[in-house]
């Protein structure tokens, strides 16, 4: 549709022009620096920083109900820029002109209700919104989309050149920061650093196709992280990791989308996050408490974190109930199906215990919570929803594992509606699935198959059979009907299959 086709009160704002005044500011010291330069940490005392908005208090001119208006128009609009996540500009990134923006299809990813089966295994109505169908097929993508725009914005401005952008990563942060760099071409070139053996071999895939610089590293994720630390302080790189507060901004989107496909109710709504590194949970939080904020929803949705067993910081130090006791002590990871999240010391840790003390108190009681669950129920949950229709990755069985222990612990009830986060797509993980199919777990995961859920390919090539078809030797004649027919006979019998 047409900006002219648009009702009259909505044509001025349906196009957004860059506005605002955005600034880092240090959770530690509070103080504020200019967004001119990339920043990751404070350069007075070291902490990590969030982007904010000096002059957000404006948006909150606009009532709800005609921001709800924008946003389901701008939905009909033919603009790329404003497809992906900034179709929420004025939230996500208020100062990028649209001419700037990277858009590669993130967002706006389907939000699929789970089947009666499976509401019954959860004792309630959920969906799973599926973030593994981005393009590089995880959530990644929406922080990398606003974090290379704003590069890109960098660039055009004069302020930087030759950009050599760096990430250490799990898996998908590399995929996706590799992806949107090798968009920008000569622009931008990326390096990414990986835990040696700790990916999966499509994660490793991904950043060797889009022609980054890939360096594996002995070790763990921690690991890399202090080498991307050291190379951001003593050379002129741009840090693509999860202390880059512009990919926290375009996380943020995952809310927005969420309250736009439930019609902006978000009551009895409870949103389900697996935590790694927690800067997806950081901008769920950040992105509700916006929307609440400026009278977009009128219901702060409930949070669940969910962790492994295996690498479980952010539930521990939520274990303890008085917030004044509660100290920080990160953890030595042991092997995960939820690789993505195999994480002992999260980056964005103050962020969290920032915005969840801020959202707790704008709900008036508690409203994020933290789970717990083991290797064995991740894998479970994941199988039996994929064999229910969806694609969700192990952090999405990871999620359903936390939902039903959120269930059993009495913090989410049968009349809720739940939207759990498959961060990434069944593929990028199907050696875990193989593992489990084959039995093949190394002990340290603790899995073990269920038979119900184990599935195997069967070969089928009757003994009697003499002639076999091969590449470039096709049968004919009397070789080829016999075949067809013993195959089929095979099958027909292995299947039970009635005659016509
Ligand atoms: C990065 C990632 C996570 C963890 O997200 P954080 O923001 O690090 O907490 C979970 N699942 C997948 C698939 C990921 O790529
Ligand atoms: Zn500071």
């Amino acid at each position: 549709m047409k900006p002219s086709d648009f009702p009259e009160h909505i044509r001025p704002h349906v196009i957004p022009e860059p506005s605002g005044e955005l600034i880092y500011r240090c959770l530690g010291c509070g103080e504020e620096f200019g967004i001119q330069k990339l920043l990751y940490t404070c350069p007075s005392c070291g902490q990590v920083l969030l982007l904010q908005d000096l002059t957000f208090d404006r948006l909150k001119k606009t009532p709800g109900p005609i921001w709800r208006q924008i946003f389901d128009y701008r939905k009909m609009l033919n603009i790329p820029a404003l497809k992906g996540i900034y179709l929420f500009h004025e939230f996500i990134g208020p100062v990028m002109p649209l001419e700037s923006v990277v858009y590669l299809g993130e967002g706006h990813t389907p939000v699929v209700a789970a089947n009666a089966r499976m509401q019954e295994m959860a004792g309630m109505r959920f969906y799973f919104k599926n973030d593994g169908q981005n393009p590089s097929a995880s959530f990644k993508d929406r922080g990398m989309a606003s974090a290379l725009s704003y590069i890109q914005y960098l660039i055009g401005q004069g302020h930087i050149s030759d950009v050599l952008a760096v990430c250490a990563s799990t898996g998908d942060t590399s995929a996706a920061a590799a992806l949107y760099a090798s968009y920008l071409d000569k622009k931008v070139k990326s390096a990414v650093l990986l835990p040696h053996r700790k990916v999966t071999p499509q994660q490793l895939a991904q950043p060797l196709g889009s022609g980054a610089a890939v360096f594996e590293i002995p070790g763990v994720f921690d690991d890399c992280m202090k080498i991307v630390e050291a190379l951001s302080e003593n050379y002129h790189v741009a840090l693509l990791n999860s202390k880059n507060a512009w990919r926290i901004l375009g996380q943020e989107s995952y809310s927005y989308e969420i309250a736009q496909a439930f019609e902006y109710d978000m009551r009895d709504k409870v949103v389900v996050v697996p935590i790694g590194n927690a800067g997806n949970i950081t901008a769920v939080i950040s992105g509700f408490l916006k929307f609440f904020e400026t009278g977009i929803i009128d219901t702060l949705p409930k949070i669940i974190g969910v962790q492994s067993s295996h690498a479980n910081p952010v539930y521990k130090y939520y274990l303890e109930p008085d917030p004044a006791r509660r100290r920080f002590e990160a953890v030595t990871v042991r092997p995960s199906v939820a690789q993505a999240a195999m994480i002992g010391n999260p980056v964005s840790m103050p962020r969290v215990i920032h915005l969840v003390d801020a959202y707790n108190k704008k709900a008036g009681r508690q409203n994020v919570f933290v789970m717990e669950v083991t290797e064995q129920d991740i894998m479970d949950c994941q199988l039996t929803a994929n064999r229910n229709g969806h694609v969700a990755c192990t952090h999405g069985g990871e999620c359903l594992a936390g939902l039903i222990q959120a269930r059993k612990k009495g913090l989410v009830e049968a009349h809720e509606t739940a939207i759990l986060d498959s961060t990434a797509h069944a593929l990028k993980f199907s050696g875990f699935q193989d593992l489990y199919f084959e039995n093949d777990f190394p002990d340290e995961y603790e899995v073990t198959p269920n038979p119900r859920l184990v599935n195997t390919p069967q070969l089928i090539c009757p003994s009697d059979i003499e002639h076999v078809p091969e590449p470039g030797k096709p049968l004919t004649g009397d070789n080829l009907s016999y075949f067809i027919h013993r195959i089929s006979e095979e099958i027909a019998n292995l299947l039970e299959l009635k005659r016509v």
